[in-house]
C-alpha cells in the first residue's frame, strides 16, 4: 500500500498489507481491550479522552502536514481539522455521562429503565477525504460509549491511519483496544466476518456501503453508512447575489471540492439567475490554486489522478448535453492531480452534473421558475445528504425546510458537520447517524430492565 503526494506526484512510504493473522490478532486484541474498557467507569473513561484531546492540539502542525502529504488539502484546513478532532474528543468526554445515563420508564414495575451498553468491537471503514475527521466523529463516541474499534481507512492514506492509532494508544485507553488495519477494499468483508466484531460503519461511496450493507446483512451485523451527497444550494430571488455567490464558491471548494457535504448543485430562481451566475465565476476565478503547503493558496490538488479523470468526463458529457462552460474545464496543465474552479450554466436533470455527485471544484447552476421548482429539482436526485437555502426571508426558508428530502437544511449559511447536532442521510446517502447524543446510540445494547 502506498501514498503518493497528490501535489508533487511523488511515492511518499509503502506500507505492507497486514496478513490474516495479523489482521486476526488485532481484532483479538482489541476484543480484549474491550473486557476491560466495558466495565470502566464513563467517569474514568473521560481521563483518556480529555488526553487524545490534548495530544491533538500539542500535534496539531505535524498532522496537519501529514495529511495535506498524504491527500493534498490545503495545510489551513488540515490544522483546523485537527483542532476539530480534539473539539468532538472534548464533546464526549462532557457529555458521555449524560447521554448514557439510565434512562427510567414508569411502567408498573417496582424498577423499569433503559440502559446503554456497550457492544464490542466496532469497524470503522472510512474515507481519505477528512482523513483525521472522518474517524474521530466515529471514534470519539464509539469509546466514550465503551467500545472498541478497528479501522480499515483509505489505502492513500495509510500514514494517517497508523498517526492515529499511535495517538490513542498514548492517550492511556487500553492496549490495543483501537487498532489499525492495513489491508485493501478487497478484505473488508473478512474482518466483518469476524465474531469480536459486533457491527460496521462505512463513510464512503454508495458502491462501498452496498458492499460492506451485504456483507454485514449475511452475518446479520448493524451497519451505519454515511454515503455521497449531491447537495442543492437553493438561491431565492431575495437573496443578497454578491455575499452568496461568495459564500457558494466557498461551498462549493471547500476541500478542493471533495467534501460529501460540499455544495453541488446551484438552484437559483430566475430573476437572479444570471446576476448570481456572473457573480459565482467571479468568486471562483478569484481563489488560488497551488501548492497546498503554502497558506496563500485556497485550493489544493485532487487527492489521486483517478479523481482527476472522473471529475473531467462528469464535465465534457455535461457540455456535451448542452451545459455551457463559463470558467475552468480543463485539467491543469502542470505536475500534480490540479483541476481547476470549473462553472457550469444551464445544467438540467440528465445531465451527469446533476445526476451525479462531483467530487471537486465544479459548479453547475441550474435556473428555477420558482421556489417550488427549486425544492422540486433539489429533491429530484438519489441522494439526500444536506441543503441550503438562501434567502432574506429565513421564516419561509424553515416553511419549505420541511419540503426537502435531507439529512440537515441550513438556512443562509453553508452545510457543516458540527459534534453537537446529528449529522447523515436519506435515500443513497446512506442511514444512521454520526454525532450529538443519537450518534453514540448507533452502537449501544439498549437494553430494557425491569423488576417486580
Ligand atoms: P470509497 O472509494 O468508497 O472509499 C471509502 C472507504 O471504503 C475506503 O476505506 C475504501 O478502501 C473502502 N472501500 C471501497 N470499496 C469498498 C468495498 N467494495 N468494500 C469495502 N470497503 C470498500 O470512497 P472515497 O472515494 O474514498 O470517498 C469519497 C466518497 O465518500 C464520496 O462519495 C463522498 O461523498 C463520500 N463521503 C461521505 C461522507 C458522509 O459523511 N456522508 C463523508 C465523506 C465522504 P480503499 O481505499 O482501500 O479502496
Amino acid at each position: 500500500m502506498e501514498s503518493i503526494n497528490p501535489a508533487t506526484e511523488e511515492r511518499i512510504a509503502t506500507y505492507p498489507e497486514m496478513d490474516a493473522a495479523e489482521v486476526r490478532r488485532r481484532i483479538e486484541r482489541a476484543a480484549a481491550g474491550f473486557e476491560l474498557w466495558r466495565t470502566t467507569p464513563v467517569e474514568e473513561r473521560v481521563v483518556p479522552m480529555r488526553k487524545l484531546a490534548e495530544l491533538l492540539r500539542a500535534r496539531r502542525d505535524g498532522l496537519g502536514r501529514l495529511m495535506t502529504l498524504e491527500m493534498g488539502k490545503p495545510i489551513v484546513s488540515a490544522e483546523a481539522e485537527v483542532e476539530k478532532c480534539a473539539w468532538v474528543c472534548d464533546f464526549y468526554a462532557e457529555h458521555a455521562a449524560e447521554f448514557l445515563a439510565p434512562r427510567q420508564v414508569a411502567s408498573g414495575a417496582a424498577a423499569s429503565y433503559v440502559r446503554y451498553d456497550p457492544l464490542g468491537v466496532i469497524l470503522a471503514v472510512m474515507p481519505w477525504n477528512f482523513p483525521f475527521w472522518q474517524v474521530f466523529r466515529f471514534l470519539a463516541p464509539a469509546l466514550m460509549a465503551g467500545n472498541a474499534a478497528v479501522l480499515k481507512h483509505a489505502s492513500n492514506v495509510c500514514g494517517c491511519a497508523l498517526a492515529i492509532e499511535e495517538l490513542v494508544g498514548a492517550a492511556g485507553f487500553p492496549d490495543g483496544l483501537m487498532a489499525t488495519l492495513l489491508i485493501p477494499s478487497g478484505r473488508v468483508a473478512e474482518v466483518v466476518q469476524h465474531p469480536a466484531v459486533r457491527a460496521a460503519t462505512l463513510t464512503g461511496s454508495e458502491q462501498a456501503g452496498m458492499a460492506i450493507a451485504a456483507a454485514a446483512g449475511r452475518e446479520l451485523k448493524k451497519t451505519v453508512l454515511e454515503l455521497g451527497g449531491s447537495d442543492p444550494f437553493i438561491v431565492l430571488a431575495d437573496a443578497d447575489v454578491a455575499a452568496v455567490a461568495a459564500a457558494a464558491a466557498a461551498a462549493r471548494t471547500i476541500n478542493c471540492g471533495q467534501s460529501c457535504i460540499a455544495a453541488k448543485r446551484f438552484i437559483v430562481e430566475e430573476p437572479i439567475a444570471e446576476a448570481f451566475t456572473e457573480a459565482l465565476v467571479a468568486s471562483m476565478q478569484r481563489l488560488k490554486v497551488g501548492d497546498p503547503l503554502d497558506r496563500g493558496n485556497d485550493l489544493g490538488p485532487l487527492a489521486r489522478r483517478d479523481l482527476v479523470d472522473e471529475l473531467h468526463r462528469q464535465v465534457t458529457q455535461s457540455v456535451a448535453a448542452g451545459a455551457k462552460l463559463l470558467c475552468g474545464g480543463e485539467p491543469t496543465q502542470r505536475v500534480g492531480y490540479y483541476y481547476p474552479p470549473t462553472v457550469l450554466a444551464n445544467v438540467l436533470p440528465g445531465m451527469a452534473a446533476f445526476d451525479e455527485e462531483t467530487f471537486g471544484p465544479v459548479a453547475p447552476v441550474i435556473r428555477a421558475r420558482d421556489a417550488d421548482e427549486a425544492i422540486a429539482l433539489a429533491n429530484q436526485s438519489n441522494y439526500g445528504l444536506g441543503a441550503s437555502i438562501w434567502t432574506a426571508d429565513p421564516a419561509r426558508a424553515e416553511r419549505l425546510a420541511a419540503e426537502l428530502q435531507a439529512g440537515c437544511v441550513f438556512i443562509n449559511e453553508a452545510v457543516k458537520s458540527d459534534p453537537r447536532l446529528p449529522f447523515g442521510g436519506v435515500k443513497r446517502s446512506g442511514y444512521g447517524r454520526e454525532l450529538a447524543d443519537v450518534g453514540m446510540l448507533e452502537f449501544v445494547n439498549i437494553k430494557t430492565v425491569w423488576r417486580k
